[in-house]
């Protein structure tokens, strides 16, 4: 019981202390998923054990507190918070107790919408206060400040006396809007428009709220005795017809399943949106059995909110892990305890380069916010601070190579880190994954792990090798069958004969990217002439730089490089140029006439290449994300772009969607 006591205790503490930065700071410290987690778990608790559930509990007191710089006002029916479903488990749950309670009813589905509560007085027809949740018994006078939303009607269109409750908020053009001023004036931005809303309506000066563009849906009616409704969707009727905005995406339906179908809907079309939404609230239609339902000490017992899967979570930082690229770059990946993100389980995400651990002071042992970039990339956002495990050390990055020991360097002008050993076991390793990847040769079957196993037992050094490879050689290694071993001999002798340019690219000569490998297999047809061509020709042509022409013409007269091209044709690998030619290439139904802009740093190809590229598809590409936009393609450190594209729901792909794209393009 001792330990539950202290659990118990330190729930009351975190919750109380992320209560207050949420609700009064307007500042939280951690992502609502973990406070949702935390909640639940003393509301377990609290069940199996009442006799732990004291007066001041988190699971029974409302919202923050009201703030001592606005006048408080005491609320005249108390403003409640919503009771959470996370499942369709919870959600069937929900109907149950209902339908034990009054019968078969119907739901009125509405949209969660991201912002804070406000609850609105009139007195015949006219708006006298406006006033915040508070801890929902007193909350804070920002009438003033209310003032400034245009769609708040200052009189109504008969003289009713009433409070009507609803949710303020800050429409995402305006959020980022906002942010982008606070960065250009190196203020704090604002973690979300929900933060920024509410903290806008907290402003003193009320001019500094009507700048921030707020706005708001009115979703509730505190006394039901000035109106003619008799139900949820009545009550928002005659709302509208008083002249306040409601939210039109609301359905009445009439079954569970029917609450499931329009959960469904708005879980994947909620980008769409131009405001955020957390969840959907569902709402026993008929006020009759609300009133039969009743309420509990903190929330309707005739309604539930139902939370969308959490974006952003917070899991620990178990270890720093480094990689070393093709080129000696080193690149260091957070190692993290498994957690659920939008819908799967992260347990790495990149960390870049070492400016990026030190701008965000991410150590080992750290519980860090993780989320996943465009729905896709796991990136760590920030550390929480206040969660600092004692001793934890700044992350310094090796200076050796951790897999030769060669020292390490970093060039000038760059970020990253590299070893500069030609002979790094992990760089030929990954060289070697690169000669065979999808848009080199593209040998089937010859995945990382075998490539590792080939080295290891000193079966290849080189690229060449690879064509040596027989079945004795390959019976052996680890999960190989025969037929196994059929498939990728077959495999290996197929690509033999891939156009030249798949060659060039394979042999990861630096700064010749897939585009400029084809320009240059086109041009010269043959390996033979490539080695007698001069930097003089090749910085005239026009997809060729200083930096690849002489990187080129070096590679191209190293002793060793001749030395590997006769191995390669003495086992019959071609060296001709026998693929498409770029002109004859038409566009591609997928991106002909498609709108396609370019963000973020590409590892595998300049943003100039696959700009080419996708022009030569039939796709237009241009530089900012707007509604017309029909897809957005992200490298490394994607900034503002990649933020508009999420707030919008337009389509994103990282770099490795657009190069699976690619090859099955030239597959066919
Ligand atoms: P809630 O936000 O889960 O639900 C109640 C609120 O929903 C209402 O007060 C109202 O403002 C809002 N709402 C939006 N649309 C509505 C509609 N159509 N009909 C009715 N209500 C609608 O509950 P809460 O008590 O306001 O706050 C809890 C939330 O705050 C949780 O999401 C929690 O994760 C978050 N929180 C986070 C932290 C943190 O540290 N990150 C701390 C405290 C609370």
């Amino acid at each position: 019981m001792g330990e539950l006591n202290k659990r118990v205790a330190t729930l009351h503490q975190l919750l109380h202390q992320y209560n207050y930065e949420y609700h009064v700071q307007d500042h939280p410290s951690v992502p609502d998923a973990e406070y949702d987690q935390l909640l639940a778990e003393l509301i377990h608790i609290e069940e199996k054990h009442p006799e732990l559930r004291t007066a001041d509990s988190p699971t029974v007191r409302v919202g923050g507190q009201a703030q001592s710089t606005f006048n408080k006002v005491q609320h005249d029916t108390p403003m409640l918070s919503l009771g959470n479903a996370f499942n369709e488990e919870d959600l069937r749950r929900f109907d149950q107790r209902v339908r034990e309670a009054v019968g078969a009813v119907t739901y009125m589905c509405e949209l969660k919408i991201d912002g804070l509560a406000v609850s609105l007085k009139y007195v015949n027809g006219r708006f006298v206060q406006g006033l915040t949740r508070g801890d929902g018994t007193i909350g804070e006078d920002i009438t003033e400040n209310l003032k400034t939303i245009y769609a708040i009607p200052l009189t109504l269109k008969s003289p009713i006396s009433f409070e009507v409750r609803g949710e303020a908020f800050m429409p995402r053009s305006s959020f980022l809007h906002l942010n982008e001023m606070k960065k250009k004036n190196e203020e704090q931005p604002f973690a979300n428009p929900r933060n920024a809303a509410a903290g806008s309506l907290r402003q003193l000066d009320s001019k500094l709220a009507a700048a921030r563009k707020l706005d708001i849906f009115l979703y509730s009616i505190n006394d039901f005795t000035e109106l003619e409704a008799t139900s949820q969707s009545e009550a928002l009727d005659e709302l509208d017809a008083l002249g306040f905005k409601t939210n039109q995406e609301r359905r009445e339906v009439t079954s569970i399943d029917g609450v499931l179908d329009y959960i469904a809907y708005w879980t994947e079309h909620r980008e769409k949106l131009p405001y955020d939404i957390d969840g959907i609230v569902i709402k026993v239609n008929d006020i009759d059995h609300q009133d039969e339902m009743g309420f509990t000490q903190k929330s309707p017992r005739w309604a539930i909110a139902y939370k969308f899967p959490a974006e952003e979570v917070v899991s620990t930082l178990q270890n720093i892990e480094l990689s070393i690229g093709r080129t000696g770059v080193v690149t260091p990946t957070a190692v993290l305890e498994p957690v659920r993100v939008a819908g799967t389980t992260v347990s790495r995400a990149s960390l870049h380069n070492e400016d990026l651990i030190h701008d965000k002071d991410i150590r080992i042992g750290d519980s860090v916010v993780v989320k996943k970039a465009g729905d896709i990339i796991p990136e760590v956002v920030r550390v929480v601070i206040e969660r600092r495990p004692k001793g934890t050390k700044t992350y310094h990055m090796p200076t050796h190579c951790p897999s030769c020991n060669h020292e390490l360097v970093r060039i000038e002008g760059e970020v990253a880190l590299r070893c500069i050993n030609p002979k790094c076991q992990a760089q030929l390793v990954e060289g070697l994954i690169h000669f065979v990847s999808r848009q080199a040769m593209n040998i089937d079957g010859l995945g990382t792990k075998i490539i590792e196993q080939l080295y290891e037992h000193e079966l290849i050094r080189d690229v060449a090798d690879i064509f040596y490879l027989t079945q004795e050689d390959l019976l052996p290694l680890e999960r190989m069958g025969e037929k196994k071993v059929q498939n990728l001999l077959s495999a290996i002798e197929a690509s033999k004969q891939r156009s030249l340019e798949h060659l060039l690219f394979g042999l990861g000569i630096r700064h010749l990217g897939v585009k400029a490998s084809q320009v240059l297999a086109e041009k010269y047809e043959t390996m033979e002439r490539l080695l007698a061509v001069t930097e003089e020709e090749l910085v005239t042509i026009h997809d060729v730089g200083e930096k690849l022409a002489q990187s080129f013409v070096t590679y191209m007269a190293n002793k060793d490089i001749r030395a590997l091209l006769d191995k390669l044709t003495a086992q019959g690998v071609n060296m001709t140029f026998t693929g498409q030619k770029l002109s004859q290439v038409e566009g591609h139904p997928d991106f002909q006439g498609k709108t396609i802009v370019l963000t973020g740093k590409l590892q595998q190809m300049t943003r100039s290449e696959a700009s080419q590229w996708l022009k030569q598809q039939g796709a237009k590409v241009t530089n900012s994300v707007t509604r017309s936009t029909d897809l957005v393609i992200v490298g490394v450190d994607a900034g503002s772009k990649l933020v508009k594209a999420e707030t919008l729901g337009t389509p994103i792909w990282n770099e490795q969607d657009f190069i699976d794209k690619q090859s099955e393009m030239s597959e066919v």
